[in-house]
């Protein structure tokens, strides 16, 4: 079994700030990070290959400080990773960055066959949840979206279930492998990393590759090849801050009832 999981790194949103005078996001101003997804996702594959066998390899695309992402793979139990890294790339939307990833794949695919592709629900920085999707579109496999548990893997039947999350319950879903899956959170806890495992981590290379190394249509990357255009980012409108009720519990009661039933009295007149 090899499964393949798209990691991507990404600032820590909880750190971030807007620069109020450009509108656009500081991303000096916060750590980077291992997607959150793609940390569940990089869990659950490292689980199913302790369980089945096989191996589990990671991808990114990024600046060469992506690397630390892929080491940190590593650390949780991954045996490769692969870094897609060019400045051709720079500047792409979803559309072009799930063709570079899926241009990365095919080549990891045509030396070594993959059972399944992971990849995060979404990513906390972008939030589209559009580039798991597109990367399976284009390798013309069958796409398990929100997927929150595996229920089993059939390796001689080869096929795989999974319940998907839905906004009022879940779905039970079978497909044939080779398929691709975004990961929900929920999905499983993230475990300690053995120590013996840290030092892989340490002393690990990833295999980097430039536009040179993928037959890859620049036509389809960077600012020419992503048609989305951001006209305007800006930060939501502050909310008011909420009114803290004075005195004893009884008073601010009373205060409380008094305030709603005027409101209710206001809103039927
Ligand atoms: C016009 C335009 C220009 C842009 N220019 C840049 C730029 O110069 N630099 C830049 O960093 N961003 C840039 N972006 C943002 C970039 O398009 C998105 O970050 C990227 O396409 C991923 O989309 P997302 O963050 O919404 O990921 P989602 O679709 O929410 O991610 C879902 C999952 O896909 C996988 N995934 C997503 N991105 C990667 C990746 N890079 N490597 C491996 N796996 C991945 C992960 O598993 C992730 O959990 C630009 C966007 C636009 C619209």
């Amino acid at each position: 079994m090899h499964i393949l999981v798209c990691v991507k790194q990404v600032p820590d949103t909880t750190e971030i700030k807007m620069n109020p005078k450009t509108n656009t996001l500081d991303r000096s101003s916060a750590p980077t990070i291992l997607n959150p997804y793609d940390a569940h996702a990089v869990e659950e594959a490292v689980k199913i290959k302790n369980q089945l066998g096989g191996k589990v390899s990671v991808l990114s695309m990024g600046p060469l400080q992506a690397q630390e992402v892929i080491k940190k793979c590593i650390e949780m139990g991954a045996e490769e990773g692969y870094l897609l890294s060019d400045r051709s790339f720079s500047g792409s939307d979803t559309l072009a960055t799930s063709y570079i990833l899926s241009m990365g794949i095919k080549k990891i695919m045509a030396m070594d066959s993959v059972d399944m592709v992971f990849c995060g629900k979404q990513a906390i920085d972008g939030d589209t949840a559009q580039v798991g999707p597109g990367i399976a579109c284009r390798l013309g496999i069958p796409q398990l979206t929100y997927v929150e548990k595996i229920n089993s893997v059939d390796i001689e039947k080869n096929v795989v279930v999974i319940h998907r999350k839905m906004d009022r319950g879940y779905e039970v879903v079978q497909a044939h492998l080779p398929c691709l899956m975004t990961i929900e959170k929920s999905i499983n806890e993230l475990t300690y990393v053995p120590l013996k495992n840290m030092i892989n981590a340490a002393r690990y290379q990833p295999i980097v590759w430039n536009i040179s190394d993928l037959e890859a249509d620049l036509t389809k990357m960077g600012l020419k090849g992503s048609p989305t255009l951001v006209r305007k980012v800006f930060p939501p409108p502050q909310r008011p801050g909420g009114e803290l009720l004075q005195g004893t519990i009884d008073e601010a009661v009373d205060t409380l009832v008094h305030k709603l039933k005027g409101g209710i009295l206001s809103c039927q007149s």
